[in-house]
């Protein structure tokens, strides 16, 4: 069971930004070192690209496994790090980056979380996921109020009216998800079949025959209404009939794409979106700051797992002597030691 954690003010040995693959496995090989993890991830789940773009899909270069779908690689990972005790902001975008006179880090995310650290490793892939947001005047002016473009906590619509719009997956999904929970849903979409899986799309199909769900084929949310907190999406089709639909949420589910978002203005040196890094411990720039996985670059980098998975290794052993004010680490396998955790 992850520890999420709601708390505004978090202090820790590291701080993990992004909760992909990379940053999960850098828990392990912090742990192995007695060092404490607090992960933030803009995602509202962990796994990175693996949860967010191909959970079902087999991976078979991971070593030691044949084949493994995507989603078990970090369902592994979560039980591989959880007798080092991480704890996890998910949903948050880390936005600023401050050195304290000690030296040490204050993080701070887009909803006011402070994570105080010794040390920053940033995990961050291509960065961060960014809604495609439709086209629809003052859109932003309902952004968190009433329009929300990721369903971080299902129970918050329980009860309520809901517009949501897309032909992917995720709409597809969360369509069957939320049908079970709000008074009303109705999903929009422009095409009139949808691209998510069939069996999805069948389901959703069902639920409208059945009259549970509204659904609006071929058929665009042009404008909204709103005093305040939106009131009303305004539906356009085809054939440019238009409809009102009185709704406390609207829900765009027109997929992330990612972007290298705050990162990029913390002076470090990039070299085309990716963070420059020192080969033999990580580290980058910045004393304090590591960057591993798919955000750093380097002569040779290849952008996989596994290449991760060993960047998490050395950059642990280099971030201990910060962490433990210049003590060098002492490397034994775990073989001989086991998982000694704290
Ligand atoms: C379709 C596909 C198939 C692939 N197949 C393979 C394969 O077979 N083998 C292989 O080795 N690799 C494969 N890859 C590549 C692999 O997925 C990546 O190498 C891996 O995900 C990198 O892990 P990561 O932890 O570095 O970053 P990511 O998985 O990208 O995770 C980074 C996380 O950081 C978060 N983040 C970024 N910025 C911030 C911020 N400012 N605040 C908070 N959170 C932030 C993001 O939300 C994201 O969740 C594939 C990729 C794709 C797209």
């Amino acid at each position: 069971m992850l520890n999420i954690t709601e708390e505004k003010t978090i202090s820790t040995d590291i701080c993990i930004i992004g909760a992909g693959p990379v940053g999960l496995f850098a828990v392990f090989e912090a742990g192995l070192l007695k060092m404490r993890c607090h992960l933030v991830d803009a995602l509202p789940q962990i796994g990175g690209q693996l949860s967010e773009i191909y959970p079902k899909k087999p991976i078979y270069d991971i070593p030691g496994y044949p084949e493994v779908l995507a989603q078990d690689l970090v369902n592994n990972l979560e039980q591989q790090i959880a007798p080092f005790h991480p704890s996890f902001t998910l949903g948050e975008r880390v936005e600023e980056l401050e050195r304290l006179e000690d030296d040490s880090f204050r993080l701070q995310t887009n909803e006011g979380t402070e994570i105080y650290c010794k040390v920053v490793v940033i995990a961050g892939g291509l960065g961060c996921f960014e809604p495609r947001k439709p086209a629809i005047e003052n859109l932003e002016t309902y952004e968190g109020k009433g329009i929300h473009y990721i369903v971080k906590n299902p129970e918050r619509y329980r009860g309520k009216k809901l517009v949501l719009a897309g032909g992917g997956d995720s709409a597809l999904d969360w369509t069957l998800y939320l049908a079970e929970l709000a008074e009303e849903l109705t999903l929009v979409h422009r095409g009139s079949t949808f691209r998510g899986a069939p069996d999805s799309a069948a389901k959703v199909m069902a639920l409208a025959d059945q009259n549970k769900i509204n659904l609006r084929l071929n058929a665009n949310v042009t404008s909204i209404i709103g005093n305040g907190h939106l009131n009303a999406c305004i539906l356009s089709d085809n054939e440019k009939n238009t409809e009102v639909i009185n709704t406390d949420y609207f829900i765009p589910l027109f997929g992330l794409s990612p972007k290298l978002g705050p990162i990029a203005d913390w002076n470090l040196n990039l070299d085309k979106n990716a963070i420059a890094v020192h080969t033999e411990d990580y580290s980058t720039n910045i004393p304090g700051i590591y960057a591993i996985g798919d955000i750093n670059t380097y002569p040779g980098k290849l952008k996989l797992i596994l290449c991760g998975f060993h960047e998490a290794a050395l950059m642990s052993h280099s971030a201990y002597r910060i962490v433990s004010g210049g003590k060098k680490p002492s490397f034994k396998y775990t073989t001989v030691n086991g998982v000694q955790t704290f």
